[in-house]
Parts: structure tokens; C-alpha cells; sequence
């Protein structure tokens, strides 16, 4: 139903001439996967989906593209479109936004575990309101939604855009499971700071510093990052577990009121580091500390540049 309303609404954008770019998802080459479309091409229109696995977040290409642009949106992407507008990095007047009512995305992974096979051994998966159905070697197993969705999605506060030119869908709720959603976060904080310390070393020492997590968030969008920068050289480019720790601890002071915990980094890291309990503490702290969400509100300021007479340093008063 949303996509055969998104594939009429892009077709009319391209021909009626109000964008020059439609942005969405089409079906990936690998099972249970979808791909980013970028097109001007108006008979690409009916190749978009919306399916339980749109994972990319679109947002990311919005500093890329040259003209006005259509592009599809979660709730998670639009508030880091909305970001991307308070840092005066996209035009608001060039952006028709597709909003998709968002019932969380499959985590691949997750089904994986629960079913003790790789994703290319399985059938068919299906959602069902609150249930989804794998179908493997013949058999059906059905599992709660909660059990599969992306731990992000089970945080998720904004479902539906609240920045949007065309609705595609009922808007939906939010109902955070903070508890499930933020079980590995509690794991690491109920170790002591030495075992905490000798974790992260471990898992920095599996980095290879391939910059996925980098490139795939909308909220890293420096020109230059600081890791290519020789003079002065901030981190040396070998993967050794200190550069990578530094590497990581920059960049989430980057992102800093920018993230929308909207779980890229993590979901492309290749090896697996847990990069969203880091990204996500510091979504919580900075909500904490600034009562700052990022990417709610397209007039507010954004966290970065905006100073109170309580600052505690004296340098901002
Ligand atoms: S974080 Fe929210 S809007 Fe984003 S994919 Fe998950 S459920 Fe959808
Ligand atoms: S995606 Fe993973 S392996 Fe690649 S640079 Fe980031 S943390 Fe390292
Ligand atoms: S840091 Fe990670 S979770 Fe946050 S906006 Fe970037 S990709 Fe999304």
C-alpha cells in the first residue's frame, strides 16, 4: 500500500519537474536485502520499495547530490535530514520528503542467531503486526517482533516524520523498549572501569579501520576528516587499537547532537564492534545534560552553537 503510493507520488515528483532526484530503496542483489536508488529517471520510480528491510539511512547522500531532491524517510532519517538543515547543510526548499511510517527494520543478524542458520539458508521471512514468521528447511518458526528488530528500533522515538511533505502511511506511535534495546550499553556499564578498558581494547584491536561507520553516517560530514589530515597528524592511519580507540572517541564528539541513534555505524561495522554503545551513551548524555534531541525541531539551534548564561565555563559567558 506505501509503496504503491511512493512509487505514484515519485513518478508525479520527477514528471510534474519538482525535484530533479528521487532517493529511496529498490531491491538488493542479496536476499532479504535492499539497495539505495538514486535516480532521474521517472520508470525507475517502480522499482522503489518499502519493505521490513530498509536499512540505510538515506539522509546520507543529501550532502552528495546537486538539485532538489525527493527522498524517502524513516523517522530516524528525518530527524538527521532536520540535523542536516540546522547545520545549514541542506536547503529545506529543496527537499520533498516521502515519509514512511516506520515499524522498525529486521536485524538479519539477530533472525540468524535465533535460527542457528545464514541468511542465504533461509526461505522466506514475513512480518505480521507484532510477529514474524521465518520460514526454514520447510518449517515455519515465528518469533516476537521485539526479539528481531534492530536494538535502535526498539529505542526508536519518532516512528513517523514529523518533517514531511507527503505522508505515505497511518502514523504510528512510538513504544520504546529501552530495557531490551539498551542491554549491551548496561552490560559494559556493570563492569568495572579496568574491565571496561581491557573490553574496549579488545574490540578496537578488531577495527580495521575501513571507515564504514564513517562514511555511512549522515552526521559525519566534514570535507576532511581529521584521520586523513597529516600536518598535524591526529591518528596514525595503521590499525593499531589506540588509533582506533582515538578514532572513535572523536568521532562520536562529532556527532555530539547530531546522531539520531539511528544504528548505521554499528549495522555496517564488518567485524562487528558494538559501536552503538558508544553512540548511544552519548545520544543519552548529551538529552541529559542539554535536554537535546537531535534532529526534532528544524528552527531550533543546533546543540553546538548554542550557549546559556549557565555555561559552566567561564570562556562562553
Ligand atoms: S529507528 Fe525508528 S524510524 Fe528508524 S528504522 Fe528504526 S523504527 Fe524505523
Ligand atoms: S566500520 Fe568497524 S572496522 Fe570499519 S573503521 Fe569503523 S569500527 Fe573500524
Ligand atoms: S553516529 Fe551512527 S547512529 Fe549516530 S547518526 Fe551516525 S550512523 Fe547513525
Amino acid at each position: 500500500m506505501m509503496e504503491k503510493k511512493l512509487r505514484q507520488e515519485a513518478k508525479a515528483l520527477l514528471e510534474q519537474k519538482r525535484v530533479d532526484w528521487i532517493v529511496g530503496f529498490e531491491s538488493g542483489s542479496l536476499k532479504f536485502t535492499t539497495t539505495p536508488l538514486i535516480t532521474r529517471n521517472v520508470a525507475d520510480t517502480e522499482r522503489l520499495v518499502i519493505n521490513p528491510f530498509i536499512t540505510n539511512n538515506l539522509a546520507n547522500f543529501l550532502t552528495e547530490i546537486e538539485g532538489r531532491v525527493g527522498i524517502v524517510a524513516k523517522g530516524c532519517e528525518s530527524r538527521s535530514i532536520v540535523s542536516l538543515i540546522q547545520d545549514n547543510k541542506v536547503d529545506r526548499e529543496d527537499l520533498v520528503i516521502l515519509a514512511v511510517p516506520c515499524p522498525g527494520i529486521i536485524d538479519l543478524a539477530k533472525i540468524e542467531r535465533l535460527v542457528g542458520k545464514d541468511r542465504d539458508e533461509l526461505d522466506d521471512i514475513t512480518r505480521d503486526g507484532d510477529k514474524v514468521s521465518v520460514k526454514v528447511d520447510g518449517k515455519k518458526k515465528d518469533f516476537a517482533v521485539a526479539d528481531v528488530l534492530f536494538d535502535h528500533c526498539l529505542a526508536c522515538e519518532l516512528p513517523t516524520p514529523t518533517e514531511y511533505d507527503i505522508l505515505l502511511g497511518e502514523p504510528r506511535q512510538p513504544t520504546p523498549d529501552l530495557k531490551v534495546s539498551g542491554q549491551n550499553i548496561a552490560g559494559l556499564k556493570a563492569l568495572t572501569s579496568a574491565e571496561r578498558w581491557t573490553k574496549w581494547q579488545d574490540e578496537m584491536s578488531r577495527c580495521i579501520r575501513c571507515y564504514a561507520c564513517r562514511n555511512v553516517c549522515p552526521a559525519c560530514f566534514c570535507e576532511r576528516c581529521f584521520v586523513e589530515e597529516t600536518e598535524p597528524q591526529w591518528v596514525m592511519p595503521m590499525p593499531q587499537w589506540p588509533d582506533n580507540l582515538i578514532f572513535q572517541v572523536i568521532r562520536n564528539i562529532h556527532v555530539a547532537g547530531r546522531c539520531t541513534d539511528c544504528g548505521e555505524c554499528e549495522r555496517v561495522c564488518p567485524v562487528n564492534i558494538p559501536l552503538r554503545s558508544l553512540t548511544r551513551e552519548m545520544y543519552d548524555i548529551v538529552d541529559e545534560l542539554f535536554k537535546f534531541k537531535s534532529g526534532m525541531d528544524k528552527d531550533a539551534l543546533p546543540l553546538m552553537v548554542h550557549y546559556e548564561q549557565e555555561e559552566a565555563e567561564e570562556f562562553f559567558k
